[in-house]
């Protein structure tokens, strides 16, 4: 078997080799041209981009025979040993493994011994964070006074768990994740010396997984060429890696045009049954509805579309159908929902949840006429409340029935910005609940959906709600959580709520309920309903 995998095979071994880290590169360059190399480096990053591959070139350019030099020969035998890991004068250590105070002991006695054939002893120590703090502790003074010849490379994808007192003796460079286009050409360059037949649309959707990795992209690569062979179609790109293809954004679009949730959730559907990734399609779903933005803001996108599934003629005609705040406030619903899909058990149902939101959003109002909204919604509170008195949960007594229960709008916009202000995850839930005030004491949260009644109802959020209630009544106060029995029907779940023009003519609760709302643009910001 001579198969190796991408990443080993086509790993850098020169500095002129290395992808993305120009910043490091040149500044190693100019220390070994100068001879100021320092004893410790500290490496840190995300995964995958690139740096034990730099600390075992640094390990090469300090030790070739003809060096040091930037421009290791790779053919002398110590170039030989460290490519091949068994040279011994240079160590790769792992962090995670070798992490207590007896291993740095052995490391520090071992320091001690001149090196066998090599210039300089090398130790470089993968996944540093994970040393102990005794283990730290222990290393500091070889770190303070190093042995001449001895230079200390560390690694870590954690920067925020190395001490201060090793950090300020180490020279650091922080490895900047790569990006798509830099992936999808080196990508592509394997690809063409591998003789594997591929359009860039499967390379660009493999670099986007690989999300700034290059070890994480070839790896993927290797998998889509182990499913296809050497001709690899969008396809089997899209089946191996689980994403949505164009055409069912493009669908889904339609569907969000046509404000016809139960479409929109068909399509979920067929999605999760087809077996793929819901949080990539989700990203997908994010990464449409922006290039749809770019494609209404710019009049020469092409440059500006991340992504070259797209249809370009689709995305204009698409783009023209929707507002550009709207396509920000979905936008804004998603990333969300993206979020908390990671903290679920349930991603498909908070996926479908903010889909419906999706359907409910509106352009922003123009703010003259919130304002002018806003002047008539506080006459109206007054004409509801003759004398009003400061915040409270309920209007005085002896009101008309249907406002006895409501609540005053003042109180519920200031628990609403405090919620937001708190856990901006949580504000969505208020949206599709009414508040009620039957008395002082109580206050009752009439939710529309059964679903958004549940999640409220842990005991985490409940208690969050409790807390937020009554840091802005002031005084003891019961909370209750319960069904809206006027709302509680599947369409008031699952459809948006169509607003007649026949504004005057509703009954008190109704005016009531639009009060908040025009209330809530202005203060929430984001006109949902
Ligand atoms: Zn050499």
């Amino acid at each position: 078997m001579d198969f190796q995998v991408s990443a080993r095979k086509w790993r850098p071994q020169k500095f002129s080799e290395l992808i993305g880290q120009e910043h490091i590169v040149r500044t190693l360059s100019n220390a070994i041209a100068m001879d100021r190399v320092s004893h410790a480096f500290l490496f840190s990053g995300t995964r995958g981009v690139g740096k034990t591959t730099t600390a075992r070139i640094l390990a090469r350019v300090l030790n070739c025979e003809t060096g040091p030099t930037v421009d290791p020969c790779g053919t002398c035998s110590l170039c030989r040993e460290i490519t091949a890991g068994n040279c011994i004068d240079v160590q790769e250590i792992d962090g995670a493994s070798n992490n207590g105070v007896a291993e740095a002991r052995d490391l520090i006695d071992n320091v001690q011994y001149a090196t066998s054939s090599a210039r300089y002893k090398i130790y470089i120590i993968d996944e540093v964070h994970m040393l102990s703090k005794s283990a730290f502790n222990a290393l500091l003074k070889t770190l303070e006074e190093p042995p001449p010849r001895v230079v200390f490379i560390f690694a870590t994808t954690e920067l925020i768990k190395i001490p201060e007192t090793i950090l300020s003796r180490c020279q650091c460079f922080e490895f900047k994740p790569l990006s798509n286009a830099q992936i999808t050409k080196q990508l592509a360059l394997i690809c063409g010396q591998e003789k594997i037949q591929i359009d860039e649309k499967g390379l660009v959707e493999i670099s986007k997984i690989g999300a700034g990795s290059m070890r994480d992209a070839q790896s993927l690569l290797d998998q889509v060429i182990a499913y296809s062979g050497k001709k690899v179609d969008t396809d089997s790109v899209e089946a191996v890696l689980g994403i949505v293809g164009g055409t069912t954004l493009e669908l889904f679009a339609q569907r969000l045009i046509q404000r016809e949730p139960s479409e929109l959730i068909t399509v979920v559907q067929d999605v999760v049954n087809q077996g793929k990734d819901l949080h990539l399609f989700c990203q997908s779903v994010m990464e449409y509805l922006r290039n749809l933005l770019m494609v209404k803001v710019s009049s020469s996108p092409e440059t500006l579309l991340n992504a070259q599934t797209c249809n370009l003629e689709i995305l204009k005609k698409q783009a023209k159908e929707f507002h550009a705040d709207e396509l920000q406030q979905m936008f804004t619903i998603l990333s969300r929902a993206e979020m908390e899909m990671k903290n679920t058990s349930l991603p498909q149902m908070v996926f479908e949840m903010a889909i419906l939101k999706l359907t409910e959003t509106r352009p922003f109002k123009k703010i003259d006429d919130l304002i002018r909204k806003i002047n008539q919604a506080e006459s109206n509170v007054q004409s509801i409340r003759p004398s009003p008195p400061p915040p409270s949960l309920s209007p005085p007594s002896s009101p008309p029935r249907s406002a006895a229960d409501s609540f005053d709008p003042a109180a519920w916009i200031k628990i609403r910005q405090e919620v937001s202000r708190q856990r901006p995850d949580f504000d969505h839930y208020l949206d599709k609940c009414q508040p009620l005030a039957p008395n002082e004491k109580e206050i009752q949260l009439a939710f529309a959906d059964s679903f958004t009644l549940e999640m409220v109802k842990t005991l985490e959020n409940r208690k969050f709600i409790e807390d937020v209630v009554r840091s802005v009544s002031g005084h003891e106060v019961r909370v209750t959580l319960k069904l809206d029995a006027a709302a509680d029907s599947p369409a008031a779940a699952s459809e948006p709520k169509k607003k007649t023009t026949n504004d005057g003519g509703e009954n008190r609760q109704k005016t009531e309920s639009e009060i908040i709302q025009d209330a809530l643009d202005i203060f929430g910001g984001i006109v949902v309903k």
